[in-house]
């Protein structure tokens, strides 16, 4: 009944109706109280701001930015500050959706939120990705607070904005207030293997999945043997592609927004990264074939890994792909069209609340870090990012057998088991 009572605010993009759809398959298969399940398509809270700067040449151009808390129910809000040209409230919001059911699926004590800025950042200079960044901060800092919702990076973000973040808010307290953000440098309060720890949780469940599998005896995999292809080259994607090439694992294509490159007999992924850091761009690449994205997705590969962005193998695409496993680095790359399509025809697919939770699992070891000022070595940081994704995937994996369903739909109900009890216990208020 309520769904008539929605004004079309927060569901007019694509990846946030995929989120309410994913959301019903997975209440309806509980038997979530409904409840629960109106109040968990919403948002608690969204701001929109707008976000004036002076450019280079002198004139003032007006950015449109948000942060929406989807829930704070576990505990502060915690998510990404995104700059894309894309940006919109509806894709804010479904991604702060996905972060309340990131965080709850892992178990951290925080709820979930994003942030984001409508622009393209490849078009702005330092300069003005500073004054965009302090001004933003500005503008929503009464949203913001270690307390109360955590920044971190996002997809055209990285750790310099994470400075210049806890800096403005620092500057407005008059104290330091390293707590404000994570995905800092480690120079101000960051912690070791927070830019790393996406892409090294995604390949982790990649090897949590061949276990499975061969033990179900479908079929027999062994990394070393497996071929790769990863669709997006940025913080997650290139650390993705070089855990598995580490592991043994033949990479045999990586791509970016411009497209990508193929060498049947694995790339060299150390050069591929060195290539990536000297020039932006993947194009121009000399030793490897140059494909397209959509080449790259069709390629007979056993692993897949889409780490750039969401909404990328959908109807259009479903039937080309041939990989056996996708762990799903970005966040809502497969629409929910696609997902069914590809579980019913054999593809395990490891959902990005599951495989790409390794980010925001070392933003709360870094949180942690940060309010008892006690900083932990990097083997300590990658053991318990193990043992956490260790136990997230197990729960899936259990929900998965237990409700006869795929691993999106169990991590979904893996996260709502432990958000709905502690929603019920609290209460509603008044
Ligand atoms: N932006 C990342 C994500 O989507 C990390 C968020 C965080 O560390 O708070 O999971």
């Amino acid at each position: 009944m309520s769904h008539n009572l929605r004004s079309g605010l927060y569901d007019t993009s694509p990846l946030y109706q995929n989120a309410v759809l994913d959301l019903d398959m997975a209440g309806n298969k509980m038997g979530l109280d409904m409840n629960v399940l109106e109040r968990l398509k919403m948002p608690k809270k969204a701001m929109c701001v707008s976000i004036p700067v002076r450019m280079d040449d002198g004139s003032v151009k007006t950015f449109e930015g948000y942060r929406v808390q989807h829930s704070t129910t576990l505990g502060p809000g915690k998510g990404g500050i995104r700059f894309h040209p894309e940006v919109n409230l509806s894709e804010v919001s479904a991604l702060a959706m996905l972060m309340t059911m990131k965080c709850s699926l892992v178990g951290l004590p925080l709820g979930g939120a994003k942030g984001g800025v409508r622009v393209d950042p490849a078009q702005l200079s330092r300069a003005e990705h500073q004054s965009l960044t302090r001004r933003f901060t500005m503008e929503i800092i009464s949203m913001i607070g270690p307390e109360q919702d955590v920044p971190a990076p996002d997809i055209g973000t990285d750790s310099q904005h994470m400075a210049w973040m806890m800096d403005t808010y620092s500057m407005a307290k008059g104290y330091a207030v390293p707590g404000v953000v994570t995905g800092k440098p480690v120079e101000i309060g960051g912690s070791l293997g927070r830019p790393e720890s996406t892409g090294r949780g995604v390949v982790y469940v990649i090897e949590h999945a061949i276990e499975l599998l061969n033990k179900r005896g479908e079929q027999k995999f062994i990394l070393k043997n497996c071929t790769a292809a990863v669709n997006g080259f940025g913080k997650v994607g290139a650390v993705a592609a070089l855990e598995l090439a580490m592991r043994g694992c033949k990479v045999v294509a990586v791509s970016d927004f411009f497209g990508g490159l193929y060498d049947k007999n694995g790339l060299d992924v150390p050069a591929v990264i060195a290539y990536m850091n000297t020039n932006r761009t993947l194009k121009g690449y000399p030793n490897a074939q140059q494909i397209t994205n959509e080449e790259l997705f069709a390629l007979p590969v056993d692993i897949l890994i889409p780490a750039a962005i969401d909404g990328v193998i959908t109807r259009e695409n479903m039937k080309n792909i041939k990989a056996k496993i996708i762990s799903e680095g970005a966040n809502g790359p497969i629409t929910s069209e696609a997902q069914t399509y590809l579980e019913n025809n054999g593809c395990f697919i490891i959902p990005d609340i599951l495989a790409n939770a390794g980010g925001v699992i070392v933003s709360y070891f870094e949180w942690v870090q940060g309010l008892q000022q006690f900083f932990w070595n990097e083997r300590e940081v990658n053991e318990k990012l193990a043992e956490i994704m260790l136990g997230a995937f197990n729960r899936v994996a259990g929900n998965a057998e237990k409700y006869k369903c795929g691993m999106k739909t169990a991590a979904l109900i893996s996260s709502v088991e432990r958000l709905s009890k502690a929603m019920l216990l609290r209460g509603l208020f008044p």
